[in-house]
């Protein structure tokens, strides 16, 4: 039976894995701002230093598995782009190269951390957000996000989940993680019924808008179900996973991008393609 860290273990999704990898044997160690193995706030740099720091400790160095399921949604407030910047990008990356040789140390480790389908349904997210995001410059993309006004949490939260999947997809192929048998990939959900879900819905507009927004197969997700996702993508089945980002959305990304990927390369990227071929073979 492995060790998995947990962020997130309090509350909604990251609460349903713990209790199917309790269920299954595992021990988890779940980090949240309340209610966890590891209290840690994710949104300072010392509760991030904190977290990665105890999980490393209890776990003993080696850890078979990590979720990343701590987030904030795009609710209002001033603060918001910040905390969301904080938390749902750097409490992802700094979190993970921390912990990063621990997984390398365990038997083909997994990691899963949470995107979202609104990386590819929300339109107009600016990628100078995103490349902020992910240089781990929190106040150029806080001044970025600042110019949107109200719409800012809404941005700052598709920022963010983009920001955590180009994360993942960078580093999953790269010796530090694929050579070092961790298997790297991102959840992208839709619309689960959560208290993340909930605390939009209570607000009358947010609500309108998102029982108006596309989802073909009709209503919410469940997070039993998302969690039941999750442990498949910690399993052996995932060793064969590498960088992939799994849409649960109920048919949103697929209602509005259907034809936006798979794609063939464009011409203007055949170089860029030869060139990567290259980097590879040079690399082994
Ligand atoms: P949730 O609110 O039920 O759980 C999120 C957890 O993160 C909570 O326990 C909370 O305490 C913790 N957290 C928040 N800020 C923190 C901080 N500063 N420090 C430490 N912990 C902190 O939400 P959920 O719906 O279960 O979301 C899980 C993940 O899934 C999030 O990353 C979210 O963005 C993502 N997601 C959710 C939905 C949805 O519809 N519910 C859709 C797509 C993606």
């Amino acid at each position: 039976m492995g060790t998995y860290a947990v962020t997130g273990s309090a509350s909604g999704m990251g609460a349903a894995v713990v209790e199917r990898l309790v269920a299954d044997g595992h021990r988890v160690i779940g980090v949240d701002i309340k209610a966890a193995d590891v209290v840690a706030d994710l949104s300072t740099p010392a509760g991030r230093r904190r977290a990665a720091g105890e999980v490393l400790a209890q776990a003993g160095g080696v850890l078979d598995g990590a979720v990343l399921a701590a987030g904030l949604g795009p609710a209002p407030g001033r603060d918001r782009a910040r905390l969301i910047t904080e938390v749902n990008v750097l409490g992802v990356v700094e979190l993970l190269e921390a912990w990063r040789p621990a997984l390398a140390a365990a038997d083909r480790a997994k990691v899963v951390v949470f995107a979202s389908n609104s990386t590819t349904t929300v339109p107009l997210v600016p990628r100078r957000a995103v490349r902020a995001m992910l240089d781990g410059d929190v106040e150029k993309a806080v001044g970025t996000l600042r110019l949107l006004g109200k719409a800012a949490p809404t941005f700052a939260y598709a920022a963010s989940k983009i920001a955590v999947s180009h994360w993942v997809r960078r580093q999953a192929v790269t010796p530090a993680w694929a050579g070092a048998g961790i298997r790297l990939n991102a959840l992208a959900p839709g619309a689960i019924m959560t208290p993340l879900l909930e605390q939009q819905l209570a607000t009358p507009a947010e609500a309108r808008r998102i029982r108006a927004f596309p989802v073909p197969v009709g209503g919410f997700g469940d997070a039993g179900q998302l969690a039941a996702w999750v442990v498949f993508m910690l399993s052996d089945a995932a060793d064969f996973l590498c960088g992939s980002v799994v849409f649960v959305d109920g048919g949103s990304d697929a209602w509005f991008r259907a034809t936006d990927w798979p794609r063939p390369v464009p011409a203007r990227r055949v170089g860029s393609y030869v060139a990567r071929m290259k980097a590879f073979r040079a690399q082994r």
